[in-house]
């Protein structure tokens, strides 16, 4: 491997991209650093405001600014795809109700299918279950050159299997480590990592909750778990804290994004990875020589 090979691979290159603001200048300048949880950090998710939309005040004041982030993100995945080096993974996590669905529905709507997969994680079917937790979301995990959504992910296995007591304490509680390790692992191997929260509030899951029994087009999200679920809020925000809090590493973020407004949090998250791809700086290979000489036979 070549000098700038070396610079730019496996550990050095996962500082690089979790900063992406130093390395990418834009005017005016992204908000979203302050939404990354810095190593070391306690969350506290009571002292994030789920309402926060910076300056915006309405949908209709990032709609220029949002599609200028999808194509940027479209592009980018472009040249990653081609180049083939490196790849992205993007775990997605929320309250029921958090928005998981429509940030992948309008951030990705119009990227390239053939480089992008979304996998979505439920309760382990009885083979995932014989196998070590993290099994299921290595399988699923990018390859060089592709961007992967985890729509749930191995933190549900410190978020729901410890709220529910599922597994003893002393397993859970040794999973920050081995999910820390595992993630140290993809990006070692040049695949960035980012980590979204969606961060709603107990009200505004209230009101979706409502909305889907209210509209009968929607009506087919609701489930009867939902409520069972709520009951757990106060649990879930405190498996939350401390899963977001032990497993925000210098080489893969977590960013709490307030996602009480969708369109404000679509544009966070569309912002962040925009610029974490641009970070990565994904070039298309280089030509075959002597191409200007090239005629196409008849
Ligand atoms: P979603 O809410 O993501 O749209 P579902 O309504 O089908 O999808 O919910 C998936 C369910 O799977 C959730 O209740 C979640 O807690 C559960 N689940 C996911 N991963 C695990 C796991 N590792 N162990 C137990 N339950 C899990």
């Amino acid at each position: 491997m070549n000098q700038d090979g070396d610079a730019q691979g496996g550990a050095s290159k996962a500082i690089q991209t979790r900063e992406p603001e130093k390395v990418v200048v834009e005017d005016p300048l992204p908000d979203y650093p302050r939404y990354r949880i810095e190593p070391g950090d306690r969350v506290s998710l009571a002292a994030i405001d789920p309402d926060e939309t910076e300056h915006y005040q309405k949908k209709k004041h990032v709609g220029r600014e949002l599609e200028k982030q999808r194509r940027r993100i479209q592009d980018l995945q472009e040249r990653l795809y081609a180049e083939n080096e490196q790849g992205m993974l993007i775990v997605l996590q929320a309250m029921d109700t958090g928005g998981k669905d429509g940030t992948i529905k309008h951030v990705f709507g119009g990227i390239n299918p053939q480089g992008c997969r979304v996998s979505s994680f439920k309760v382990p079917s009885a083979e995932e279950a014989n196998h070590d937790f993290l099994w299921r979301y290595h399988k699923s995990a990018p390859a060089k050159g592709r961007i992967g959504i985890f729509n749930r992910s191995h933190y549900e296995d410190v978020l729901v299997v410890r709220v529910k007591n599922l597994v003893p304490e002393d397993i859970w509680r040794e999973r920050y480590e081995l999910i820390n390790d595992f993630e140290h692992g993809l990006t070692a191997n040049s695949i960035t990592v980012l980590k979204f929260f969606l961060h709603i509030s107990k009200d505004e899951q209230k009101k979706r909750l409502q909305s889907r029994l209210d509209d009968p087009d929607k009506r087919w999200k609701f489930s009867s778990n939902d409520i069972k679920e709520r009951a757990f809020w106060d649990a879930y925000q405190q498996a939350y804290e401390d899963a977001l809090g032990n497993c925000s590493t210098e080489h893969a973020p977590w960013y709490i994004v307030p996602a009480n407004k969708k369109w404000y949090r679509n544009l966070v998250v569309a912002r962040t990875i925009a610029d974490t791809l641009e970070a990565m700086d994904p070039r298309y290979p280089p030509a075959e020589e002597g191409l200007e000489k090239v005629e196409i036979p008849d």
